[in-house]
């Protein structure tokens, strides 16, 4: 049997910040994924260290942030050991990121057709007009944008929200990445605009390039992911298929997610603050499992040392795992 190696693999990832005298760990040892042709989803809490992870794997984090991993191989290359130009190449042509404000990473003064000509420009170094338009217009007409021609002479502001996501996924696509990292691409949007993009995303997916969808929102997640990656406090706290995740959650932290979601139908939900709390600082991680002082998993078994004093470890070896001293009991 011929072995697939998967497009990304990340081994003990850890991104630190240099706070007061102190390095603060946004994303904490952390290991994982992801395959040719699959979307990711990677999901939790504000300041879980979802964008920090996500840029790290383009080498982005802004300085002084500091990357460290025991692997970090990318299509059979090991992206810690490129150096800047290498990484410029990597950018943009093979990783692509897609962010919630598209347009605050677009130039208003330029038009939609330089603007996502630029890196075609700049990557392939193609300088016929007529070439440049037409890759364009492609483009636009990839993340069905409609009427192309006149879109292509707009400027950024005179687009509506959703056009101006469409016009920074054709911008993100337009060298043909083998992976997109998408960090909340349809937060800002209306709920229908919402719907065209992530079916749109699926449409890429289909075409085989693998996509890490950021999200605060497992419903999202549960529409378009194949699998998923729940972080907490800098960790991965759980990873398996979103079929699952979603039918048998392992840690009391997705439980909670879970119970939060809104039904689509039928009774309204119990209780929608399900995770009580706030969410911790890298300043200060709790000790042992980073969720217990919230878990109502550790509250009703009579607050157990072990879930204090030491840091739950996953099995990784199977493909559905929790890091959860109880992984699976759930409190009843
Ligand atoms: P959100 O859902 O709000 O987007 P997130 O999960 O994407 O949150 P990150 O933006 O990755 O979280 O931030 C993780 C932690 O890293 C935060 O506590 C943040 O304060 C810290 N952090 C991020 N960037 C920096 C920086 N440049 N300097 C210091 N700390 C940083
Ligand atoms: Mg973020």
């Amino acid at each position: 049997m011929i072995e697939i190696k998967p497009l990304i693999s990340v081994e003990n990832l850890t991104v630190e910040f240099p706070v007061r005298g102190s390095a603060v760990r946004a994303v904490d040892d952390v290991s994982f994924e992801v395959g040719h042709g699959e979307i990711v989803g990677l999901v939790g809490e504000s300041a879980s260290g979802k964008s920090t992870l996500g840029l790290s794997l383009m080498r982005m984090v802004p300085s002084p942030g500091r990357v460290r991993a025991r692997r970090m191989e990318f299509d059979g290359r090991d992206l810690s050991a490129l150096d800047e130009s290498q990484l410029r190449q990597i950018r943009g042509s093979e990783i692509s990121l897609i962010v919630q404000d598209a347009l605050a990473t677009m130039n208003p003064v330029t038009t939609v057709l330089e603007q996502i000509t630029e890196v075609v420009r700049d990557h392939e170094g193609v300088r016929s007009r007529r070439v440049l338009r037409a890759r364009a217009a492609q483009a636009l007409r990839d993340v069905q944008l409609p009427d192309v021609e006149i879109n292509l002479r707009r400027y950024p502001h005179e687009l509506s929200g959703g056009m101006q996501q469409r016009v920074a996924i054709a911008q993100g696509l337009i060298l043909g990445p083998k992976l997109i990292i998408a960090d909340e691409p349809t937060t800002a949007l209306d709920v229908t605009v919402q719907a065209q993009i992530l079916s749109l995303l699926k449409q890429i997916r289909d075409g085989g390039t693998s996509i890490i969808f950021v999200t605060h929102d497992l419903a999202t997640v549960a529409e378009i992911c194949d699998r998923v990656l729940v972080m907490y406090a800098g960790r991965i706290v759980e990873s398996g298929t979103v079929a699952e995740v979603f039918a048998e959650p392992q840690h009391p932290y997705t439980q909670g997610l879970l119970a939060s979601l809104l039904p689509l139908g039928g009774d309204p939900p119990k209780r929608l603050d399900a995770i009580s709390g706030q969410p911790p600082r890298p300043e200060a991680w709790p000790s042992g499992c980073r969720f217990h002082p919230r878990c109502p998993l550790w509250k009703s078994k009579g607050e157990p040392e072990i879930c204090v004093n030491e840091d739950p470890q996953p099995d990784e070896s199977r493909t559905h795992w929790a890091a959860c001293h109880f992984a699976g009991e759930g409190v009843r």
